[in-house]
């Protein structure tokens, strides 16, 4: 797109241009302009500028906007439509000696200026709306990878009538007014010149057919909410809050149109014992002082099985033991991140006669505070 230009140039008025100086430019160039009067091809073009120009300029808010923030102010303030609101050009166009038919509002300015009205809507959904879907499963299954089946609610294809919304038997027929097309297309030849203004289909409302005799079971729709249940591959070693993409597993809203895509969220429920960070995972264990103090090899159940840990003697109470390979897969380049575990010392709380002598000698021998 070209730079756009200065509002005043175009209209060839100073920055201080009282409105009635703003309002007898735009008079003058919209006589010299106007698409009836000027067959040059780019007259239209230029007309549409100068008025576009005078709809900003002769509206004090706009006006302000425009002297402070430029076309990027007036941008992002206003839509096409925004600009001409609320501007009334009647009184020009009959001063000039156009038949301004019913009147000429902000509104007939605008769709003839950039047709279709009411913009913004398109003719047909393009695709289906995405789809998510939230899921917790253990941190077992998270290490081994599991199938699962989920349940998704979602818009179908209607089977009975396969999408057409026309009942068995029948089918939808052509719309006799836009011959199919779903738009209206209407000519009109107005003070602007010729407009083709395009719209939705008022009769069909853009499907282009219509249907006489409904199927009962989407009620004409074409589309039905159903819940399905579908079989989810969840690989091993997948990340918190990983998405797993199911391709066309999302809405269908109808014939023709593809499905969106259905996001699965795979989330780790917390496990009674581990702690995962990463690939790495972490776990307390209770010892008792003397193992610590003697050294010693605790069996230990991990992911990977049955596993022994071995405590080298002198160990301190809170210290971390790595068991190396034996945390959570590495999916991308193979292998297993590692177990740490720390080792806390237990103190006993009851102690028996002969522990009691025992720990009373103990006490001497080493002397300690
Ligand atoms: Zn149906
Ligand atoms: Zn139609």
């Amino acid at each position: 797109m070209p730079e756009k230009k200065d509002y005043y140039d175009v209209l060839g008025v100073p920055r201080d241009a009282s409105k009635d100086d703003i309002k007898k430019a735009y008079r003058k160039l919209a006589l010299k302009y106007h698409p009836d009067k000027n067959k040059s091809p780019d007259a239209e073009e230029r007309f549409k500028e100068i008025s576009e120009a005078y709809a900003v300029l002769y509206d004090d808010e706009k006006r302000k906007m425009y002297d402070t923030h430029g076309h990027s102010g007036i941008d992002q303030q206003y839509t096409q439509e925004d600009i001409f609101r609320g501007v009334d050009f009647s009184d020009i166009f009959r001063s000039m000696g156009f038949d301004t038919g019913g009147g000429f509002g902000s509104d007939d300015i605008f769709s003839q200026f950039f047709g279709g009205g009411r913009r913004g809507r398109p003719m047909q959904r393009q695709r289906g709306s995405d789809l998510r879907y939230d899921i917790e499963i253990s941190l077992e299954d998270v290490f081994r990878g599991v199938t699962t089946e989920i349940q998704i609610p979602r818009t179908e294809v209607c089977p009975t009538c396969h999408g057409s919304g026309a009942a068995p038997g029948t089918s939808p027929i052509h719309c006799a007014q836009c011959k199919g097309t779903g738009e209206s297309r209407s000519t009109r030849r107005t003070a602007f010149g010729i407009f083709t203004q395009v719209s939705v289909c008022p009769r069909c409302r853009g499907r282009g057919t219509i249907i006489e005799k409904p199927c009962l079971t989407c009620k004409g729709a074409g589309a039905i909410q159903q819940t399905r249940a579908i079989e989810l591959k969840i690989p091993r070693g997948i990340d918190e809050g990983a998405q797993l993409r199911l391709a066309g597993e999302g809405e269908a809203p109808g014939k023709g149109i593809p499905a969106g895509d259905l996001y699965v969220v795979v989330h780790t429920k917390p496990h009674p014992a581990y702690e995962r960070r990463g690939d790495d995972l972490y776990r307390a264990l209770k010892v008792s002082f003397p193992k610590l103090a003697l050294g010693s090899t605790v069996p230990l159940e991990t992911l990977h099985g049955k596993e022994s840990l071995k405590i080298p003697a002198g160990t301190e109470s809170d210290s971390v033991v790595r068991l190396k390979g034996l945390g959570m897969p590495h999916v991308q380049r193979g292998g297993y991140g590692d177990l740490y575990i720390e080792v806390h010392g237990v103190v006993p709380q009851t102690l028996s006669k002969r522990a009691r002598l025992l720990l009373e000698e103990l006490s001497r021998e080493i002397d300690q505070p």
